[in-house]
């Protein structure tokens, strides 16, 4: 590996079609050593973002560098970056193992290489079999492939574990986390909380090109999740004047159950034995990861099409 040192960042990173903001004045970092997961409902910025960092559309304004220089100004981009940017980019025609050969010519690798990064994706077996016969879920390990062959320290993978069958998406998962862990910069795309909340050590999330949260998965979660008391009571009207005596916040649910926010367990059992409330059921719940993404990224939306 030649550049496992070297981090990914965007500075006021904006892009414009048409007068309206793809990317708008993103910043964020992406650190070597860790998955950073960069997560945002489809159409949220995130592709946009990732063809800046390799050069392939040109910001409106702001900067997004690999170690402190643009991709351009890389002395060896192939053995320094590699991408998953497009799985189905791929020539029907040709074999897997052509395909990878011909990257590995136009980008000065050794053809050795093509064979190692087979074997390391799982399709050894398949080398010879045309991309076009291709699987999606194949498809994704020769894009990642093709992303290895430079051995490079950062890498770039946009929605990964789209369309992956569950065995698929352990893979890649467990070969991202060997792979930050040799130090290499990981940033990779996904619309789903549920598939970074496995996988990212790191999160930025955004909302209409704008960063909603960059966080250690974490702090995000520690930040955003409000620890709750569910309690039912066998008299839910009795439990909530013994809780309103108390001063402690509460909402009724759907089910007569009450959803408590201002204590926990132990404190609403206090309150409820001091009154001799029967209860039923008592334990904390938490707002589900997803729930939380779907609330602050419509929030943006929300405030979008109130601000249009
Ligand atoms: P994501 O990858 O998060 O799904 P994209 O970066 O693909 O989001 O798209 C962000 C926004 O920019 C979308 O509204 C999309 O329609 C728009 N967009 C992307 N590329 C172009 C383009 N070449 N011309 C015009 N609009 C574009």
């Amino acid at each position: 590996m030649s550049a496992g040192s070297l981090g990914i960042r965007a500075e006021n990173l904006t892009k414009k079609y048409g007068g309206k903001a793809a990317v708008d004045d993103l910043s964020f970092t992406a650190e070597p050593g860790v998955i950073t997961g960069f997560l945002g409902p489809n159409g949220a910025g995130k592709s946009t973002t990732m063809r800046m960092l390799f050069g392939l559309t040109k910001p409106t304004s702001g900067t997004i560098t690999i170690g402190g220089r643009n991709i351009a100004d890389l002395d060896d981009p192939a053995r320094t970056v590699g991408a998953l940017l497009d799985a189905r980019a791929v020539h029907p025609h040709r074999t897997a193992s052509r395909h990878l050969l011909a990257f590995a010519q136009a980008a000065g690798l050794d053809r050795r290489r093509v064979d190692e990064v087979l074997d390391v994706v799982g399709l050894g077996d398949a080398a010879d079999r045309r991309a076009g016969e291709f699987s999606l879920g194949m498809n994704q390990r020769l894009g990642i492939a093709t992303a290895l062959l430079g051995d490079p320290g950062v890498l770039v993978l946009d929605e990964p574990l789209n369309g992956l069958d569950p065995e698929g998406i352990r893979w890649i998962r467990t070969l991202m986390r060997d792979l930050a862990r040799e130090g290499r910069t990981i940033l990779f795309s996904s619309h789903l909380m549920s598939e970074m909340e496995l996988t990212a050590d790191n999160l930025v999330v955004v909302g209409q090109g704008r960063l909603i949260a960059e966080a250690s998965l974490d702090e995000f979660v520690r930040a955003n999740t409000t620890q709750a008391v569910l309690v039912r009571a066998q008299s839910p009207v009795q439990l909530a004047g013994a809780l309103q005596d108390a001063g402690v916040s509460f909402s009724t649910q759907p089910d007569s159950s009450l959803l408590v926010t201002g204590a926990d367990s132990a404190a609403v059992g206090k309150i409820a034995a001091a009154d001799g409330v029967v209860l039923e059921e008592l334990g904390p719940v938490r707002e589900s990861l997803e729930d939380v993404f779907l609330r602050l990224t419509h929030d943006v939306t929300e405030f979008e099409g109130q601000a249009a």
